[in-house]
């Protein structure tokens, strides 16, 4: 028997050399591979993008006897794929809907044939459950011990836990029904505990029957900071100096940008003070966008200034740094776009700069889209998803990592974080210590002192909240006659930026309500506060601070 496996191995990692050109496995890449070739369970590889989750289902595939179905809910990845497996020699299709029936007629046969020339076919789902021809297809390689193992990319779509439902997902799970004993691997990149837990789910995996591959999405030669900024354009001149500094001078980095025309306002600033910097987004001419991309990989530029729609195809390895000019959309985008930086594995920098009218300018874009999927519900989630990136930036307690890696459901200890000098996160690399304080108290005086300034129909923001508890003597609130409040400078002992932090999480957790007020004239949008549905304190609000800091510097 052990002769048997060593010789399994062996021809394992002749083809993982020879075929993928590949020496070394990465994390869980061999471990899935060979549970995959055992054929006795069923696999769920969560891995981070660009971890490798392909080849723990194509060197299986290669070895294995019979075809391998992937269900992939996206063309451009499939001819990706598909291209690159032809490149390595190893026999692959694509039945996508835009392949003429001569085409596909092609593919069938070269399936039916005796012994199927394909190793790999990938097919996109929404033809699952409705197609008779792949049916009988599958029933016919079944029947003949000729069909491998389905696959399933971007398996969190079968939750509709998840951010990204897909309600095609939903038939994957008849395939398991009608061909029991086939193997599935399932593949994500994100899953929460629950979303991973609700894809075995619906796809009646039993968890005794399946290996569950889960690694840290825990980058560690990334170095994560946070900086506020002021209301003029101080994020970019200090973009500048990065980009002269020792540290990057002749490294580059990606700048993103809130807009198509922030990018091109951003490079051109870049351009004047001596960076070689080029914009990149979605409204660029595609021969435009091809020579950016071949100018950018041959390290033409230090600089790319982008919307968040670059990146996606372009994996170069020596991004040295990605800075954020103002604040992400959700934890999960910055988790992906700062994710750029250091592919290589070698030390790279993650700089946010961020403000509270970041915020705003989000908020109000969230609420003018007019668009198909602009529902009530995606804008409510959009709006939570973009609190909690705001509770990120102003968080300056808590280690950077153990706040990205919460949000995959994993937990991250900060004394890991600590330990690499190198590597530290700007919150790890002070030496405050952080202690739990109970805001309770504080916060329901918070809810009371809403409740008097926005009564008769007035109106109250943030700041002037902040103010209030902070006992300013300024002018307005003087003559308001706001200083003589039970409320007025309760908070003295607080500094302004954990008030902001409370009064963000009361608004997160539902106490206080936020109305995005835009003034088409001005196209300035303001934020208006008021009483929120959740009005009693069943846990306590608890934050972690630390004793003031100095300005932090880049
Ligand atoms: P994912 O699907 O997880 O996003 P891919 O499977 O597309 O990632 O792999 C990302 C990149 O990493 C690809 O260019 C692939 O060739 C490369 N890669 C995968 N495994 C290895 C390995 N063991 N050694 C070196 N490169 C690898
Ligand atoms: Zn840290």
């Amino acid at each position: 028997y052990q002769d048997k496996q060593f010789s399994h191995t062996k021809r394992m990692l002749e083809r993982f050399h020879a075929l993928f050109g590949l020496r070394k496995f990465r994390s869980n890449q061999q471990e899935a591979v060979n549970c995959a070739l055992e054929r006795r369970f069923h696999l769920f590889v969560l891995m981070p993008t660009g971890g490798g989750k392909s080849l723990c289902y194509q060197l299986p595939a290669v070895l294995d006897h019979g075809i391998t179905f992937v269900v992939s809910p996206l063309r451009s990845l499939i001819l990706d794929q598909t291209q690159k497996l032809s490149s390595l020699g190893i026999p692959s299709a694509a039945l996508t809907g835009d392949r003429t029936s001569a085409e596909v007629a092609a593919i069938f046969a070269k399936c039916y044939a005796p012994q199927p020339k394909l190793k790999l076919v990938y097919i996109t789902p929404e033809k699952i459950g409705h197609s008779d021809q792949l049916n009988k297809l599958f029933t016919h390689l079944y029947t003949n011990n000729n069909l491998a193992r389905f696959v399933i990319d971007e398996a969190h779509c079968i939750s509709d836990w998840g951010h990204d439902f897909r309600p095609d997902y939903v038939k994957i799970g008849t395939l398991r029904e009608r061909y029991p004993n086939v193997p599935f691997t399932l593949l994500t990149a994100t899953a929460t505990p629950r979303v991973q837990r609700d894809m075995l789910q619906q796809m009646k995996i039993e968890r005794h029957l399946s290996k569950l591959f889960i690694q840290s999405f825990n980058r560690s030669n990334l170095v994560y900071k946070c900086f506020p900024k002021g209301k003029t354009d101080g994020a970019l001149a200090r973009t500048v100096q990065l980009c002269l500094s020792e540290q990057f001078v002749g490294l580059c980095g990606i700048v993103y940008c809130f807009s198509r025309a922030e990018c091109e306002r951003s490079a051109q600033y870049l351009a004047e003070h001596g960076v070689t910097a080029q914009a990149y987004h979605a409204g660029l001419e595609d021969q435009e966008r091809a020579d950016v991309q071949t100018r950018w990989a041959n390290d033409e530029y230090q600089v790319i200034c982008a919307t968040i729609a670059f990146g996606m195809g372009i994996d170069k390895p020596n991004v040295r740094f990605v800075i954020h000019l103002s604040m992400p959309k959700s934890i999960e985008g910055y988790y992906q776009e700062s994710g750029r930086a250091g592919r290589d594995g070698e030390q790279a920098y993650c700089y946010l700069f961020y403000s509270y009218q970041d915020l705003v300018k989000t908020k109000r874009l969230i609420m003018t889209e007019q668009s198909p999927n602009a529902t009530r519900d995606a804008q409510k989630t959009r709006m939570d998803n973009l609190h909690s990136v705001y509770m990120y930036c102003i968080n300056d307690v808590d280690c950077r990592r153990t706040l990205l890696l919460e949000y995959f459901g994993e937990r991250y200890l900060a004394s890991q974080c600590k330990k690499h000098v190198e590597t530290r996160c700007d919150n790890c690399c002070s030496v405050a210590q952080a202690k739990l304080v109970d805001f309770t108290e504080l916060s329901k005086q918070i809810l009371a002192l809403v409740e008097q300034l926005t009564q008769n129909m007035r109106t109250t923001t943030i700041n002037y909240l902040i103010d209030v508890l902070k006992g300013s003597k300024q002018r307005a609130i003087i003559a308001a006659g706001h200083d003589q409040l039970e409320q007025y400078n309760i908070a003295q002992d607080v500094i302004r930026i954990n008030v902001e932090r409370l009064l963000s999480k009361l608004i997160m957790d539902g106490y206080l309500h936020q109305d995005i007020s835009i003034n088409d004239t001005y196209g300035t949008a303001s934020a208006y506060i008021r009483l929120g549905k959740n009005t009693t304190f069943t846990d306590p609000i608890i934050l972690s601070v630390c004793a003031k800091k100095e300005n932090p510097n880049v």
